[in-house]
């Protein structure tokens, strides 16, 4: 946990190589980012000029997910791969439905640590924690959530535009299942994740793009993305585009030039 601003020290900013969460930052119009970032940002406009526009898109499926999670009671969240901080942020939108709500934010970036005071202004109600861990260490992260969260009660678990970081050697769908298992009866899993399907030669270019750069980056087909949800009861509309989920509960970004690349899907734990 955070408790208190990180001393610069605590926060080591690699501006060598390009970091995901920045060059998400930049695509969004943001300016936590370096040139390193936006290098990498403008080759892949070079090789897409829609990436912005996915960007904001699954920003906007954040909102909306959050937005039906509140609507169906939930009042926790856990929220990993948070991002730099962007109005509005998950706590906001989900202590707009419910002031009480608790909201523990992750990201192993020490950027989104160096600008998580953003992510503390919790309503008095509520309480919003940030911890900086890799979603591959899932026993650090429950075990600090674990004080903020009472995990005999739903949480929301969050893992929007993350899992497409981490590949399956890295243990992906056992990192998923792990983090449920600690999780009540009647929690949710929101996930979204970038896909190769529908145009496979930008994918492996993209893919290659990211290896060269020193990134990970594991691209899946809808069904690789279903299988997340395996032993979950899928909310309706089950796995569909990014835009498809309830487009009616936000804001839905209009794309030019055929289907954003990514899908997008709610289940609740049985
Ligand atoms: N969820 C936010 C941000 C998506 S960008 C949104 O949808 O708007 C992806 C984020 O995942 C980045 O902030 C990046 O730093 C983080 N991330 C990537 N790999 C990670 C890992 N192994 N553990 C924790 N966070 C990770």
């Amino acid at each position: 946990m955070t408790g208190h601003e990180p001393t610069q020290d605590a926060i080591r900013i690699d501006t060598g190589k390009p970091h995901p969460a920045r060059m998400y930052d930049w695509f969004l119009g943001g300016k936590d980012n370096y040139p390193v970032d936006e290098e990498m940002g403008r080759r892949l406009l070079a090789l897409d000029r829609r990436v912005p526009a996915m960007a904001r898109t699954n920003r906007a499926f954040m909102h909306r997910a959050t937005r039906w999670l509140a609507a169906n009671g939930v009042r926790q969240f856990l929220d990993i791969g948070t991002g730099i901080p962007t109005e509005p942020n998950l706590h906001q939108i989900a202590q707009q439905a419910a002031p009480d709500s608790r909201v523990v934010y992750c990201d192993n970036d020490p950027i989104v640590l160096a600008h998580a005071a953003a992510l503390l202004r919790s309503t008095p109600e509520g309480r919003t924690e940030y911890l900086q861990a890799d979603v591959r260490d899932p026993e650090a992260i429950l075990g600090q959530a674990r004080e903020i969260l009472d995990f005999d009660r739903p949480v929301g678990l969050s893992l929007i535009a993350l899992l497409h970081f981490v590949p399956d050697e890295d243990g992906a769908y056992e990192l998923v299942d792990r983090f449920l298992a600690a999780l009540p009866s009647g929690s949710y899993l929101v996930v979204s994740h970038a896909s190769g399907e529908f145009d496979e030669e930008k994918a492996s270019a993209a893919t290659e793009m990211y290896r060269r750069s020193g990134l990970t980056m594991a691209l899946r087909t809808r069904d690789e993305v279903a299988r997340f949800f395996d032993g979950l009861e899928l909310v309706d509309p089950g796995v569909v585009l990014v835009p498809d989920w309830h487009p009616g509960l936000g804001e839905v970004i209009e794309v030019e030039g055929g289907p954003v690349p990514g899908y997008a899907a709610v289940g609740r734990k049985p």
